[in-house]
């Protein structure tokens, strides 16, 4: 399944589309199985709800950077089409809740029943062992850069299972969970307090003035796994399209290489930028 959301964000790239409409394919693909937490799969609050947070931010040679997040919605199928609307068609940056999903029926996106979203294994996992449901990571991001020199990122969740309602990730906060920049972009998962704290993206992203990309994804896991002994994963790409990637957590990466038109599967284990 990572592989396939890989590829339908390469096949974009291959054609020369942009590196937006590929982290967006990417992430929809995602959030789409219920393996991951995000979108359809999203694991539950503590009142048995499913809400959920995006972001995407983009930066094109020569132009302001652009961003878009929603937080707290139960009706959205794809989170980060929502987002994307939010960045393209709206004056705000950050819309929640009832005011985001009311923006999407103007956006043209469709709502559905909150139980739509309820996956049947977000379900039983929440009611295996009681109702109190474990902490649980399975965030989706992707990153990416194009022919034209843009750049994007883009982070879709369900936060962490029995979260109460109305908390907001880190992966609809621009600079925590997800950056673009002229150095380039970055996606987070992990414990969200501590990566909004970290600003964790955007100082990776920022490092990259110094440190070449694994050094900078490394830098950032090492930065929050000392300050803050949290668990977080970072996956980023520099305006080159070198790629760096870190977790002290569970975490899996696929990647794709332009240069021989392959997608790779990248073990948790033993990727090379694998913090300890
Ligand atoms: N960052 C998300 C959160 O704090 C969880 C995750 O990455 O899986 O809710």
């Amino acid at each position: 399944m990572m592989l396939a959301a890989v590829r339908a964000g390469a096949a974009i790239l291959k054609n020369g589309g942009r590196a937006l409409d590929a982290v967006i394919a990417t992430v929809s693909v995602l959030e789409n199985h219920p393996l991951f937490n995000a979108g359809y799969g999203s694991v539950l609050n503590s009142a048995g709800q499913v809400e959920m947070d995006a972001s995407v931010m983009e930066v094109n040679p020569g132009a302001p950077p652009r961003a878009g997040g929603v937080a707290a919605l139960s009706r959205i199928r794809n989170p980060i089409k929502l987002a994307r609307a939010v960045m393209e068609h709206s004056p705000h940056l950050l819309l929640v809740g009832a005011g985001a999903e009311r923006f999407a029926r103007s956006a043209g996106i469709s709502l559905c029943r909150p139980e739509m979203m309820i996956s049947p294994r977000a379900r039983e996992r929440r009611w295996i062992g009681g109702a109190k449901a474990k902490r649980g990571y399975g965030t989706v991001g992707a990153v990416a850069v194009d022919a034209h020199g843009s750049m994007a990122a883009a982070t879709s969740t369900g936060g962490m299972s029995g979260k109460l309602p109305g908390r907001v990730e880190d992966s609809a906060i621009i600079g925590a969970g997800t950056f673009a920049g002229p150095l380039g972009a970055a996606s987070a998962t992990g414990h969200g307090e501590a990566i909004i704290l970290a600003g964790l993206c955007r100082e990776a992203v920022d490092s990259l003035v110094k440190l070449s990309a694994p050094q900078a994804a490394r830098n950032a896991i090492a930065g929050i796994s000392q300050t803050a002994g949290a668990e977080a994963g970072i996956i980023l790409v520099d305006r080159r399209g070198r790629i760096g990637y870190a977790h002290n957590a569970a975490m899996e990466v696929a990647t794709f290489d332009p240069a021989h038109g392959l997608c790779h599967l990248r073990s948790p284990a033993t990727g090379p930028a694998r913090q300890p």
